[in-house]
């Protein structure tokens, strides 16, 4: 759960969320606003507890400021050292107060990484007016006018419910990409989630981030659907994706942790969790039925038993298919095998188990764990929580 700073009007510091989209890794995050509007979500445990907040225009400003002048700093230093300045900044920043130090640290760890990107946190920046959004866009813009992408996590009903002139505007302001949690084209399993939104909401949504100019990634949460609604979650969600084309599509996982409200639906019975060969099964479907469009795939997230389904629609269709259909063919313990070698990080695509050091790992650790038919769901489910 994330902290909520006390309310009001005071400035209490550079404050940055709890989390970004895991190709963000390198970008400056700024926080726009605080936590999450909805905050529903069955399956996620992010916000739970903590009230939505917007920040003032003028405290994003004053972030954006500290992190220009130690941007300044870092740079002076550079050019002074030969672009090396890690030594040299140890000591420029001898002196800094205890609250200097988190714009610091992020300023320097983003001047390293080549400052080419922004995230606007929390869970939905366009819930603030598109007249403040903008002034906050610009004022990026100037200060770091060699900025290449600034992006945001946004939710469908919210894009669904911006005037599009507005919309619009905040692109020409400098929004380049807005992340979406599409998690699901089913209204049966967007129901069951309480996503708050709907198929044609967000088919809608999309639509409209597209007019507008805006890079559209959409999350797709493979097992959402559970057991019931495995088959109708990959072919419905397939369906959305088919009608918005977005630029990317990107895969994660459905984890249960223990705060998520879905774990209690999981305990008591309501919700029954697909094992990750019915996980795999429904990938298949869901890729197979990808018709039409030009979306890059992208598995980027730990949570994903396949990192190697990846690519761009249509040419890489087959090739993203493969090792899906090498796993549900193969003998169930060599399944287990990799299901144990991922969820420990031993492995990371199916080539892996054709090494030998690997596998020798795996299959000690298989041993350890006393893998077998009956213990495997369980022993899967307990790993998987070590990356939430
Ligand atoms: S909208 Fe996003 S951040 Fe908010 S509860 Fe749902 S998944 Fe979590």
């Amino acid at each position: 759960m994330t902290e909520t700073p006390p309310r009001g009007h005071s400035y209490f510091g550079f404050e940055q969320g709890p989390i970004r989209p895991p190709n963000e890794a390198h970008s400056l995050l700024l926080r726009v606003t605080r936590n999450c509007p909805w905050n529903r979500c069955t399956f996620c445990p992010v916000y739970k507890g903590a009230r939505y907040s917007k920040r003032s225009v003028d405290h994003v400003k004053k972030d954006i400021d500290s992190v220009y002048r130690c941007v300044e700093i870092l740079q002076g230093i550079a050019d002074e050292h030969d672009g090396s300045p890690i030594a040299q900044v140890r000591n420029a920043t001898d002196n800094l107060e205890p609250g200097e130090w988190a714009v610091f640290d992020s300023a320097f760890r983003w001047f390293r990484a080549g400052m080419s990107s922004i995230f606007l946190q929390d869970a939905d920046s366009l819930t603030v007016r598109p007249s403040e959004l903008i002034e906050i866009l610009k004022h990026i813009r100037t200060r770091f006018p060699f900025v290449n992408r600034v992006t945001s996590y946004s939710r469908s009903s919210t894009l669904a419910r911006i005037d599009e002139e507005d919309l619009k505007a905040i692109r020409e302001a400098g929004l380049d990409r807005v992340h979406v949690g599409l998690e699901s084209g089913s209204d049966n399993v967007l129901k069951m989630a309480k996503k708050g939104a709907t198929k044609a909401i967000h088919v809608s949504a999309g639509l409209k981030a597209k007019r507008v100019g805006l890079e559209l990634s959409e999350y797709v949460m493979p097992g959402l659907g559970g057991v019931r609604l495995s088959e109708e979650h990959a072919l419905e969600t397939a369906d959305a994706l088919n009608q918005i084309n977005p630029d990317f599509i990107r895969l994660r996982q459905l984890a249960i942790p223990i705060v998520a409200p879905l774990s209690k639906d999981l305990m008591e019975g309501r919700f029954e969790r697909c094992t990750d060969v019915m996980v795999a099964g429904e990938l298949l479907t869901l890729i197979e039925n990808l018709k039409g469009i030009t979306s890059v795939v992208k598995s980027d997230h730990i949570l994903n038993l396949f990192s190697e389904v990846e690519g761009t629609l249509p040419e890489d269709k087959e090739r993203m298919l493969e090792p899906l259909r090498a796993f549900l063919s193969m003998k169930p313990e060599k399944q287990r095998l990799y299901q144990i070698g991922r969820r420990i990080g031993v492995f990371s695509t199916l080539r892996d188990m054709k090494d030998t050091q690997k596998m020798k790992r795996v299959r000690e650790i298989y041993k350890s764990y006393g893998v077998t038919a009956e213990s495997i769901d369980h022993i899967v489910s307990e790993l998987m929580k070590r990356y939430i």
